[in-house]
């Protein structure tokens, strides 16, 4: 009998744990499963700040997905999507090569939203993959061995725009990094200046209070310029012109400023609203008997009013659904409608300090970043068992090495 063919757009949090369940409950010959995405790597997104910083080494953020794969059942196969032709199942990848399937599961993820302003897709740097973070920290570099030369102040002004869990994330680590880098260089910290630059009126929109208390007085704390209820208006490769009329000049703007579904995924015919494709309680995309759509991509509405948001928590939550419905779909049984149960949310500020909601317990300092870390380690374990775990933790920084990189690919 034909092998049911299975395939897997997107190597993210979403991508690799279905990848894994299927790995997990198939039966031997039961399906043909291919795992397709655009790089061998499969990068820690929680963790991009870090190499945007240069705190973490490559090989901690970064995992190679045939090795992450267990068993013969599923197979990588690497390559950028480009179109999928739903009536044929096939799915389109660069270069005109054609991939057939039964089953299709969209895992593509986000992608910045830097929302018309004028200058900052062009300008701006992005926290988006382990590629544009990579060349942020080239970037920084490069501003410092400049400086050793023209004393150009722009070069040592680094700014984030957003004070949401990315933003703060990336300030936090900016700040972990500074002194390193300015020794390195044998440049005063006080010539560097970290600049967050939010539009509402505070910090980490949305946590409780504490939180936001902990957070603004810990970043204050490290010399980090918090412009709250300001807007940016424009961005050059040299300034960052704002609302109240002040330009700053700034050679590094790194935008955290919001995401949005995957734009291929517009480009396709898919029920999509505010840039994600709206999903049924099974994950299937909507009017799609065998197209499923999770994590980032995926627009689950969690209530009558408002959609789950796109964190790795729900990704990876939905694979863990997504893996049995797919092969429920496959041998005609009943599917499981998938609900989402929040274990909490940690936000660190560097390696030290975290602030966040665990099981409804509000934490902050070092015991968060702590937290953050077992929850990063969860999911390696998730991943690969407790030998990933202890392979990941035992890595150590090694030296700021450059690698070249191109801007936001
Ligand atoms: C700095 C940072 C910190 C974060 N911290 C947290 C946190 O603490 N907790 C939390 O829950 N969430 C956090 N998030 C959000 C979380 O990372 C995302 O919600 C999660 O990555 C979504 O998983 P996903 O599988 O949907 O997509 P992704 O992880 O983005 O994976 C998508 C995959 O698809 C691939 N791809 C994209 N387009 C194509 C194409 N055309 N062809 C082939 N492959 C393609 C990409 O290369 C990628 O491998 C953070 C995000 C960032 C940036």
């Amino acid at each position: 009998m034909k092998k049911s063919k299975i395939v897997i757009l997107g190597g993210g949090y979403g991508g690799l744990i279905t990848s894994r369940k299927l790995e997990k409950l198939l039966k031997e010959n039961e399906a043909e499963v291919t795992l397709i995405n655009k790089h061998e790597y499969h990068y820690i997104a929680t963790q991009l700040h870090k190499t945007g910083a240069g705190t973490a080494s490559d090989d901690k953020i970064t995992l190679h997905i045939p090795d992450l794969l267990k068993t013969n059942k599923v197979q990588f196969k690497k390559g950028t999507v480009e179109r999928v032709d739903f009536n044929n199942q096939q799915v389109c990848l660069e270069y005109g090569e054609k991939v057939d399937y039964d089953f299709l599961v969209l895992a593509l993820g986000y992608e910045v939203d830097t929302f018309g302003i004028p200058g900052v897709e062009e300008n701006a740097f992005q926290i988006r993959s382990f590629r544009s973070t990579k060349a942020i920290y080239n970037h920084v570099i490069h501003q410092f061995e400049a400086y050793q030369v023209d004393q150009d102040p722009s070069r040592l002004t680094f700014a984030v725009a957003g004070a949401g869990f990315t933003g703060v994330e990336m300030i936090g680590e900016l700040v972990e990094a500074m002194p390193k880098l300015c020794s390195k260089y044998s440049v005063p910290v006080s010539d560097t200046r970290i600049i967050n630059i939010e539009a509402s009126g505070t910090v980490l929109p949305g946590f409780d209070q504490k939180a936001i208390d902990f957070t603004t007085n810990y970043v204050k704390k490290h010399g980090v310029e918090l412009m709250t209820s300001t807007k940016i208006m424009e961005c050059t490769p040299t300034s960052i012109k704002l609302d109240n009329g002040t330009n700053i000049p700034a050679r590094t703007l790194i935008w955290s400023g919001g995401v949005r579904g995957n734009r291929l995924l517009e480009k396709l015919d898919l029920p999509v609203e505010r840039s994600r494709v709206k999903v049924d309680n099974y994950l299937r995309v909507e009017g799609m008997t065998n197209v499923f759509c999770i994590g980032d991509a995926a627009r689950f509405m969690k209530n009558d009013k408002d959609a789950l948001p796109p964190t790795a928590q729900v990704a990876i939550q939905q694979a863990e659904v997504c893996g049995p419905n797919l092969i429920a779909t496959l041998r005609g049984e009943s599917l499981s409608t998938f609900s989402y149960h929040h274990k909490g949310t940690v936000a660190s500020i560097g390696n030290t300090a975290a602030v966040g909601n665990v099981f409804g317990f509000k934490i902050t300092g070092l015991f968060a970043a702590l937290m953050k870390q077992v929850v990063e380690a969860r999911y390696l374990f998730v991943l690969g068992g407790p030998a990933l775990v202890v392979k990941q933790f035992a890595k150590i920084k090694k030296p700021h090495q450059q690698v070249s990189v191109s801007r936001n690919k």
